[in-house]
């Protein structure tokens, strides 16, 4: 027992040194594989740089909120309601682009925030396909569909909430509704 412990502790040790190196390996490889860093702006400054994690759709948020929403859209998926996020982390040129658009249509609805304003820059907020496309940002069916009444029900218990008396979108979720 004492010899077969003295001649396979050191290749425990090495195996256990090796797996963590992997693990460690792993880690890295999948952060530069799905994770992009990005500068993240609040109230017109950038704050620093997010990483971000793809959420479907072509759509990233900032990590941690992007594993919330992963959450969120596989408990919805359990209750047979498909969530699709049309819109996550915005960078600055797709900010501006999108805010020009909203000016040259004479800041009709839906609004658009200002280029370094939006919650969409910090990677927490989210605009969710609320059907149906097409009508108003707060048409009374798109408040009806399931997948605004599943989200009014469920989507608070994971960061995400709709103010839909302040943005007058039933689309957009972010940490406090803004
Ligand atoms: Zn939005």
């Amino acid at each position: 027992m004492a010899r077969r412990g003295s001649v396979g502790t050191p290749y425990l040790i090495a195996g256990g040194l090796a797996l963590a190196l992997l693990v460690v390996a792993k880690r890295g490889a999948i952060t530069k594989v799905t994770g992009t860093a990005a500068v993240a702006w609040r109230g017109g400054k950038p704050i620093g740089t997010i990483i971000l994690k793809h959420i479907g759709n072509n759509q990233y948020l900032e990590a941690s909120r992007a594993a919330a929403f992963l959450a969120m859209q596989a408990a919805a998926a359990k209750d047979g309601v498909t969530l699709v996020a049309n819109s996550g982390f915005r960078g600055m040129a797709e900010q501006t682009v999108l805010y020009a658009q909203y000016v040259a249509r004479a800041f009709t609805a839906p609004v658009v925030a200002k280029p370094g304003y939006s919650r969409h820059q910090v990677g927490e907020a989210v605009d969710i396909h609320i059907p149906p496309a097409g009508t108003a940002p707060d048409d009374p069916r798109r408040i009806m569909s399931k997948e605004f009444q599943w989200l009014s029900a469920n989507a608070e218990k994971y960061g995400f909430k709709n103010d839909l008396k302040r943005t007058r979108e039933a689309w957009h979720f972010s940490a406090d509704g803004s």
